[in-house]
């Protein structure tokens, strides 16, 4: 189903014999469901920062240190971390290159490079040029890396006397560093929300949470359900009726509930309302992941595949969403919206896809601008390719050109969207809102 027979030591010669340049990508490593935030206690990470006199330079030194076994002057590195929040001119951050650059090749397979920018409100014409400019450096080491399965992506952070604590910031960092983002590079991120009603501890963050994900019959939606409930949520999975015992087999596997409706009927947003009551508990995570595909070029689409794609992934998404913010979702709860790059690149016939997932994107970003009072936040996540019974049917080239056509060159997994939206969902996602988090393996794709 991936191109990991790409792997096979018998294909490996026969390509370099016969000379057919066909690098196999580096086998990802990918965190557990569930797995604790103590879980980078054995790797090795360094810290170098623009300035000694950084903020955030001396509060990661602290956060970090009880986490990761800090080293300057290591041989090899799993975690480098460039803080450049305190760099105002743009001479600030040629320390960003020189640090990477005598220090780069000491970076694991499976490395994680995590660069920090300031997204502080205030800051001056030449820091937003500063801020700025470093988006180009991370997207390109990210195309730089990727063969190693290494990844790079960028956070603005908020003014450090914004934070409610210090070790508030840990779960924002955790997931950039750790195997749970093995799927996301050469990303830049706004991470400048105040987070409220975001208490962090070391275990397991959604414990006592209600979460509904919708499409949870299968692929990225059951893959979803699974990562939310190992840490800790009650879920409640929705699908369409035909798909009911698979439904109900994710459903058991998990101790959720099961409710087989359609999205695009008003019975989807009061059969979750009826769960919440008959438990007398309010919603905390809306995953928006049902999406379907009926790709024809514009000129052969007809009425109803135009419809159908529009009316499931967004004028659905819409409605119930609307619906549970006015009764059902709690204060400071994540609303979640299952996107794709094709929403952001567009795709060859895929013009009615294309308009519902940009749509999606646009919606969540209102839904932001209009509950940010309630806490609440709305993001969306755009994979890339990913391996699961939608992708599974294309064209063996098209598949190929999906994986390959990215820095990791390969297709990522539903586990990858999953602890994506496990991330948004807990008390470092508190941090983003209205923002697109790309799962697309450093796709070239509308980078
Ligand atoms: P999938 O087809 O494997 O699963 C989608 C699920 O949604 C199915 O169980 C289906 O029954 C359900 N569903 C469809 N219509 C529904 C309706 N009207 N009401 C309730 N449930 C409904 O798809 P997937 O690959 O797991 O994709 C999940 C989401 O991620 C989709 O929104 C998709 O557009 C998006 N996405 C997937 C990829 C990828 O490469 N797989 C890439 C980009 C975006």
């Amino acid at each position: 189903m991936s191109n990991d027979y790409l792997q096979n030591p018998v294909l490996k010669q026969v390509f370099k014999t016969l000379g057919i340049p066909v690098p196999s990508p580096e086998l990802l490593v990918r965190a557990d469901k569930g797995t604790d935030y103590n879980e980078l206690s054995s790797k090795v990470a360094a810290i170098s920062s623009t300035s000694e006199q950084s903020e955030w330079f001396k509060l990661l030194q602290s956060v970090m240190s009880k986490r990761v076994q800090l080293e300057y002057y290591a041989n090899e590195m799993d975690i480098m971390i460039l803080d450049a929040t305190a760099a105002s001119a743009i001479d600030d951050i040629e320390k960003t290159y020189s640090f990477g650059n005598a220090n780069i090749k000491k970076i694991k397979k499976n490395g994680k490079i995590l660069v920090l920018a300031s997204g502080a409100a205030g800051l001056s014409s030449e820091g937003k040029v500063v801020s700025k400019s470093l988006d180009g450096f991370v997207k390109s080491l990210a195309k730089e890396m990727g063969g190693k399965g290494v990844t790079v992506n960028l956070l603005r952070l908020p003014e450090l006397a914004t934070l409610k604590s210090p070790e508030s910031i840990w779960p924002l960092i955790h997931f950039f560093i750790s195997s749970r983002s093995a799927f996301i590079t050469g990303q830049v991120l706004d991470a400048t929300v105040q987070p409220q009603g975001a208490d962090f501890s070391d275990n397991l963050n959604l414990a006592g949470k209600w979460a509904v994900v919708t499409g949870a019959a299968r692929g990225i939606g059951a893959d979803t359900a699974k990562a939310l409930a190992a840490e800790g949520a009650k879920v409640i999975v929705l699908d369409v009726a035909p798909a009911a015992e698979s439904l109900q087999q994710v459903a058991d596997e998990i101790g959720g509930v099961a409710l087989p409706v359609d999205i695009t009927s008003t019975e989807a947003e009061e059969a979750v309302r009826q769960v919440l009551k008959d438990n007398n508990a309010s919603l905390d995570i809306l995953v928006n992941n049902a999406g379907i595909i009926r790709d024809k070029t514009l000129a052969k689409m007809t009425p109803d595949q135009w419809r159908a794609v529009l009316n499931v992934n967004l004028k659905s998404v819409i409605r119930f969403t609307d619906a549970l913010l006015t009764d059902g979702l709690a204060d400071n709860a994540a609303i979640i919206g299952l996107s794709s790059i094709a929403g952001i690149a567009g795709n060859m016939g895929q013009t009615n896809y294309a308009a519902s997932k940009a749509g999606l994107i646009a919606y969540l970003r209102e839904v932001t601008a209009a509950n940010a009072s309630r806490g609440i936040t709305a993001n969306a996540i755009a994979p890339g390719f990913i391996e699961t019974p939608m992708t599974e049917n294309l064209p063996f080239f098209v598949k190929e050109g999906g994986r390959r056509l990215s820095a990791l060159k390969q297709g990522g997994l539903p586990t990858d969207i999953a602890q994506a939206v496990a991330f948004l969902s807990g008390p470092g996602g508190k941090y983003l809102s209205g923002q697109v988090l790309r799962v697309c393996g450093g796709s070239f794709l509308g980078a």
